[in-house]
């Protein structure tokens, strides 16, 4: 049973029949892991406590610098030279504080995810470099947990949802065979991003992971939605599984 706060906070959750008090219920006991407090992750971050995912842990060993105040709206200019994840949980706590917040400042690699990961029921890649998605793709298919993936360059955003430790489902390295290694970085000319793109990739993967939890509606497991903001040209293609694939073909 929902307390008469609880009713009143989530009432417009509730009042959706996906959803109803059964549904806040689930999402009050769900454990969300989100690597990456930047652009994606402020917007992920902000709804999901919003909606009342009642286990977060966040993943960020970055600190808040000047150039990412353009996109990174969970942090502000009182934040500077902190911790991310310590700005983003002060953030969330303001507007939700009966969540329960775990934060983790360091870079998530294969030596330490499995262990965070695995207390959580979905992982959010919100991170912004190919190593780190692949770390969280092997050990997600490992643990057998839905990674939700999103990535931003520019204007242009993609999202999708791999489970790729069941029915033949695609890994994210079915569909980017590039593995690079830990020291391999953009350069910073090809790093340029509109803030409100990551937002919108960000709040994608947000109802991504709302719905994973509510088990509503169509996920994209197999699809992947790619949106050319600049174009206005958004569109929805299918993934397969790569039989060579390394990473999900492991048993
Ligand atoms: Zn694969």
């Amino acid at each position: 049973m929902l307390s008469e706060l609880d009713n009143q906070r989530y009432l417009r959750n509730i009042l959706m029949p996906e959803i109803g008090e059964e549904g806040q219920i689930k999402l009050l006991n769900s454990k969300v892991l989100v690597i990456g407090a930047g652009g994606l992750g402020s917007s992920i971050l902000f709804y999901l406590s919003a909606c009342g995912i009642g286990n977060i842990g966040i993943v960020d060993d970055d600190k808040v610098e000047l150039s990412n105040l353009q996109r990174q709206i969970i942090h502000n200019e009182n934040d500077l030279d902190n911790f991310k994840v310590a700005s983003a949980k002060q953030k969330i706590l303001a507007l939700n504080s009966q969540l329960k917040i775990d934060i983790y400042p360091c870079r998530a690699d294969y030596d330490n995810l499995e262990s965070i990961a695995k207390n959580y029921d979905l992982v959010i890649d919100a991170s912004d470099n190919f190593y780190t998605r692949f770390v969280i793709n092997k050990i997600c298919h490992h643990l057998r947990k839905p990674m939700i993936y999103g990535a931003v360059k520019g204007f242009v955003g993609q999202v999708s949802v791999f489970k790729s430790y069941c029915d033949n489902n695609p890994c994210y390295g079915c569909f980017n065979p590039n593995q690079t290694d830990k020291n391999f970085d953009l350069p910073l000319s090809q790093k340029g991003i509109i803030g409100a793109v990551a937002g919108n990739i960000g709040t994608l993967q947000a109802i991504s992971a709302i719905k994973e939890i509510l088990q509503i509606g169509e996920d994209l497991v197999g699809k992947i939605i790619h949106h050319d903001f600049l174009k206005n040209n958004f569109r929805k293609i299918t993934l397969r599984k790569n039989p060579s694939c390394k990473i999900c073909n492991d048993h």
